[in-house]
Order: C-alpha cells, then structure tokens, then sequence
C-alpha cells in the first residue's frame, strides 16, 4: 500500500525532521570540559593535536599522519607533497567534489577529466590510458558517498605509468577492504572532518602517507609562514573520541543500508548503488540512487528532492560534477556520458539517520519507496 505523501498536504513520516548532525555526544563533551580545564583550548599545538596524530597513523597502519584544517587543503597539500606544480597535469573524475578541481588548480596544474565507471559513481579505470599525456604527473580518485573505488586497479595502473595517486577518503572514514583503510592504498590519502562527515570538528583535514619525502615535503610547505593550514587544539579534542567509535557505528549504519535497501521496492527507474560482498568495504556518507528522468529537465529528480524533504528525509541532489566547465580549465579527452548523467540524475540519502533505531530505518524505507513509485506513475501520466 502506498503511503499518503507530504508532498501532497499528508502528515510528514519524520515530523521531528532528520537527526542533527554530530549527534550528541558524552565523550565529546568530556573532551571539551578538559580542555577547557588544563587550558590546552588556548595553545598552538598540544597534547591532543599529538595523541590524535599518533592514533588516526595507527589506526590507519600508516608510518605519517599530518592534520590540517579541511580535507580541501589536505587535497592541495597532498598534492603539494607529490611536487605536482605548473606545467603538471592530474586526472581526476569528472563528476567529483569541487574542492578537488580547485585544489588541482590551487598547485598552478590542470585538470584532466575521465568519466564514472557504467553503473557507478567511481572514476572508469578504462579510461585512464586514454587520459594521460607526458605531462600528468597524478590522479585524484575519490571513494564517493563510501563506497569502494576501484583503488587497487587505479594505483596498478599509476605504477605502470610512473605516475602517482591521491586517494580521497574524505567520504570514507574507515572503510575497510582485507586489512587495508580508504586511504592507506595510494601515495597519498587525504580525509576530511568537516561538519557533514562521519567524523566532524565542524571544519579539518589530514593526509596519510607511508612516504617520508613526500611527508617530509607537505611538513615544510604547511609549516612554511606559521603552520597557517593547522588543525587546532579543540578540533583534535573532539575527534579523538570519534575515531575511538568510528568502526562501531560504520558496522550499524552497513547493516541499516542493507536493511533500508531490501525494504525499498524496486522500481525500475531508479537504481539503488550496488553493494559489495566484502562487509566493511563500505562506510555509508551518503546513499545515492540514480533516477531514470523520463524527460530533459530533472524535474523527476526534483520532484523527488522536494517529496522527501517535505517528509523529513535529507535527501538531496548529487554534485554538478566539471564536465560541462571550459576546455581552457581543463582538458577533456575522453567521452563523459556517465558523469554528465550522474550529475543530472543522483539523489543522495545523508547518513545521519543510518545511526538511528531500526524501525525508523523501515519506515524510512516504506517512505521512499512510496515516493519513488509516486515518481513513476507521475512520469506515466505524463508521457
Ligand atoms: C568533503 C570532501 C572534501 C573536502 O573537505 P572539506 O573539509 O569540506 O574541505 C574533499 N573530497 C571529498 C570527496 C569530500 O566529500
């Protein structure tokens, strides 16, 4: 049975609205309330900034870890760390964070745009060889919404051609393949804690690196002037305690991802993400759907957007992705089909209620199923 929509003057199914995000949290309170004790609130660099570095290295069985203030710098630094400057280029995919885009041309480099694997939102790996010329120095691959990239063939590749990856786990934290963390597989990972991520300072970044040059070389250009790029004392207090939970609530939010998927209907315009079969592989940021449009102007996805919302749900659309930016920003050598789709076409479920009691989870499902099937009949009426 179909569930009475918002959208159509009914009762909200989340009348509260989504969860707030970061959740409450005791330990994060104790974190504040010594810190505000002993006074290290107020210093440059102090006991947390060190223990976080040490645990986030460890955590990740990395030999470096260095903090910084957003996983936007983090980008460039790690970049920075490559030696990728002017006259270098970096591939990246052309539906992808824009931070990435502007953190490649932060360096003085340009971007080189491949599409999205068929069915995915991770960058085609088939299409590299085509991408690279004799001045890409690095590739950007990012793990979108938690979901695994193709890591492992993209820095196979890499080797073969001498050049070198930045891998993006900003959307990742924690993700898990064998014993190996998003993150930990190219030579350089970079996370962020900004305020949306599953581990939040409100704003934050690090890179992760096994390389002592190239952490040798993001030391001295974060350091240059006055560490400038810092995470402060306060932020590493408070995601302290988080990385202490984050393996615990990424396996409750897999198991709410597998529960709310097999309670959607299906229907055939709308793709869920395919999942994995390694458990922990994935650590759900965002669970993305791709609507079918059955006509030229989104106004299915938008229809889709306005309905959840109206029911409390945060849903939201996807990236505007760069395929469609001037070739004199970046160069474009390959067809671009999937992004340009991905980014008229994906909605995003944000994780923040993947915490949340199962029931609510089932009723969620019940509601989005609801919508997506009023979608549907909607575009049939219409055709
Ligand atoms: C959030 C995000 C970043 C950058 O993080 P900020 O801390 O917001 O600067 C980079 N890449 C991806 C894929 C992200 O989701």
């Amino acid at each position: 049975m179909i569930r009475k929509l918002a959208i159509d003057g009914n009762a909200p199914a989340f009348p509260d609205g989504p969860p707030k995000w970061p959740s409450a949290d005791d330990e994060v309170h104790d974190a504040l309330a010594t810190a505000f004790a002993n006074g290290s609130w107020g210093v440059y660099e102090g006991p947390n900034c060190t223990a976080f570095r040490n645990e986030l290295a460890d955590f990740h069985s990395v030999k470096f870890a260095h903090l910084c203030c957003s996983g936007t710098m983090a980008v460039e630094l790690a970049l920075r760390g490559l030696s990728v400057g002017p006259d270098d280029e970096v591939i990246l995919a052309a539906y992808d964070f824009a931070g990435n885009f502007r953190a490649i041309c932060a360096t003085g480099a340009t971007p080189v745009l491949v599409d999205l694997a068929p069915d995915s939102w991770s960058m085609d790996v088939e299409q590299l060889q085509d991408a690279i010329g004799p001045n890409t120095k690095a590739i950007v691959a990012s793990h979108l919404h938690g979901c695994e990239l193709a890591i492992d063939a993209i820095c196979e590749f890499a080797k073969s051609q001498g050049i070198l990856v930045v891998e993006d786990a900003c959307q990742a934290h924690g993700a898990k393949n064998g014993n190996k963390r998003a993150g930990t597989r190219g030579d350089v990972g970079v996370l962020s804690f900004g305020g949306s991520k599953l581990m939040s300072a409100g704003r934050g970044g690090a890179v992760l690196t096994n390389n002592e040059l190239f952490y040798q070389r993001i030391k001295i250009y974060a350091g240059e002037g006055n560490d400038a790029f810092a995470m402060s004392e306060l932020q590493a207090a408070v995601l302290r305690p988080q990385l202490a939970k984050l393996d615990e609530r990424n396996a409750i939010r897999n198991q709410r991802v597998r529960l709310l998927l097999s309670d959607t209907k299906p229907i055939a315009s709308v793709s869920p993400v395919r999942l994995p079969d390694v458990d922990g592989a994935v650590c759900y940021f965002k669970l993305p759907w791709l609507i079918a449009d059955s006509n030229e102007n989104s106004i299915d996805r938008s229809w889709v957007v306005a309905a959840a919302i109206a029911e409390g749900i945060q849903l939201g659309e996807g990236f505007r992705g760069f395929a469609k930016r001037s070739s004199r920003r970046c160069r474009k050598p390959v067809p671009l089909e999937n992004a340009i789709m991905a980014a008229e076409r994906t909605v995003m479920l944000h994780h923040p209620i993947l915490l949340r009691p199962e029931q609510e989870v089932s009723l969620l499902a019940q509601t989005l199923s609801s919508i997506f099937q009023a979608m549907s009949e909607r575009s049939e009426t219409k055709n």
